[in-house]
Parts: structure tokens; sequence; C-alpha cells
């Protein structure tokens, strides 16, 4: 398993991955545990989710870059 940067939003280390569905519909996705933030990936590539993670970990001071997908506990309802 790949190793995982601290939560952006809350610093947990408690962080894991799904994967749901059939390939090449397969969604990936990671998640911290503590406060629910997520990035999902479509396609089957958890690598994807996992570098796009670790990517908003360490440029977490950069308010206001949107990039995608990244939400904080509120799921399916996208970014405000
Ligand atoms: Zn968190």
């Amino acid at each position: 398993m790949d190793e995982f940067k601290p939560c952006p939003f809350c610093g947990s280390t408690n962080i894991e991955t799904l994967e749901q569905g059939p390939f090449p519909a397969r969604l990936s996705w990671v998640k911290c545990r503590e406060c629910y933030a997520m990035i999902k990936r479509k396609g089957g590539e958890l690598q994807k989710a996992a570098a796009a993670w670790n990517r908003r970990a360490a440029d977490h001071t950069e308010e206001g870059e949107n990039d995608g997908d990244i939400s904080d506990g509120a799921g399916d309802q996208g970014a405000f």
C-alpha cells in the first residue's frame, strides 16, 4: 500500500482508500477517517487518487486552486 501524507484539512494520518465498481467505471478514492475529506478518481486509478491526495496535502496552503474533485465530507454534492 502506498503511503499517504497527513490530511490537508485536519492533519490526521488515519487515511483509507476505497474502490468501488467494475473496471473501467471503477471509482477509487482516498478518504480521511477523521474529517471525511476525500479525493475521487474514476477509471480504477487509485494511484492517481493517491497522487492527487498527496499533492493536495503538500499544497494545502494554496487556497483557491481548483484542480478537481476534492470535497470535505459533502460526498457527491461537489464544491461550493
Ligand atoms: Zn482529515
